[in-house]
């Protein structure tokens, strides 16, 4: 076949993992049944997904990949005009200059819907929040706050306004990292108190766009150390061993901020205690 033919939809989508919907990653995977699996929903799964069969190790569906080396198709940014062989598409799709997506802070790949590959790829939840203020809780056994541990990764949805949360122990100090999806800039306080003493902790300043995300950056964010933390961390009531942080959110549009003087935000990661 040559990129001369024109294909429609249709015929393109026999291309399609029926895993991700995105055409196969190569190499493509067969199941004992002979459903093919792309190999990036191949890495993330024990059995076929489709019929809970184990994959049959070793077996391609070569005949798939070739036509993938023949097969062309016009990149999908419109501006784009480059015509790109299907085993080069997610290379070329990632790279191309055209490309307005976001890449995936986990696996490096470009998505269109980041949120969506997010909670059906890696296993983060997607939490709906009250419009500006919500109490978020993280709890484990006492071990996890003592040792090195990532904690449940979470998208906290304020309206139509995304954030992605990830939070991590490392090397005693509790992080927390949150990284905005929309362009729009958005401040935001977390706030941790402990009811009997009155104590308090916080947080505020304004989130950077999940495009400048790091793994363990040292940009602003919240972090503490467990020690100090421990006062704040309490046993959960209905089960004994889990040990519990309970966080006051608050999503402050960043107007709010610019009517007050500038000066008066304190910077991102300055705690109060
Ligand atoms: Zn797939
Ligand atoms: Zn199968
Ligand atoms: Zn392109
Ligand atoms: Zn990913």
């Amino acid at each position: 076949m040559t990129s001369d033919l024109n294909f429609n939809s249709a015929f393109y989508e026999q291309f399609e993992c029926p895993i991700c919907f995105e055409y196969f990653k190569l190499p493509i995977h067969l199941c004992s049944l002979g459903h093919s699996i792309c190999n990036r929903c191949k890495e993330r799964s024990r059995n076929c997904p489709q019929c809970r069969q184990p994959f049959v190790q070793n077996s391609r569906n070569i005949s798939l990949e070739k036509m993938f080396e023949q097969i062309s198709k016009r990149c999908k940014f419109t501006e784009c005009s480059s015509e790109v062989t299907l085993d080069q598409w997610h290379n070329h799709q990632s790279e191309c200059q055209y490309n307005p997506n976001l890449k995936c802070l986990e696996c490096g790949s470009s998505e269109e819907f980041l949120i969506n590959h997010l909670v059906r790829n890696h296993e983060y939840k997607e939490i709906s929040m009250e419009q500006n203020e919500c109490l978020r809780s993280f709890s484990g056994p006492m071990a996890s706050w003592h040792s090195n541990t990532e904690w449940p990764k979470g998208i906290w949805k304020f309206g139509e306004e995304y954030l992605v949360v990830k939070a991590k122990t490392h090397s005693g100090v509790f992080h927390v990292y949150l990284y905005r999806i929309s362009k729009n800039l958005t401040a935001i306080s977390l706030e941790i108190t402990n009811q009997d003493t009155g104590s308090c902790i916080k947080f505020k300043g304004d989130i950077p766009h999940i495009s400048d995300y790091i793994d363990l950056s040292t940009n602003p964010h919240f972090n503490c150390e467990i020690k100090q933390l421990m006062t704040f961390i309490k046993v959960q009531e209905d089960e004994q061993d889990t040990y519990k942080l309970s966080v006051k959110v608050k999503k402050k549009d960043i107007g709010m901020y610019i009517e007050e003087p500038i000066m008066e935000v304190p910077p991102l990661n300055d705690i109060e205690i």
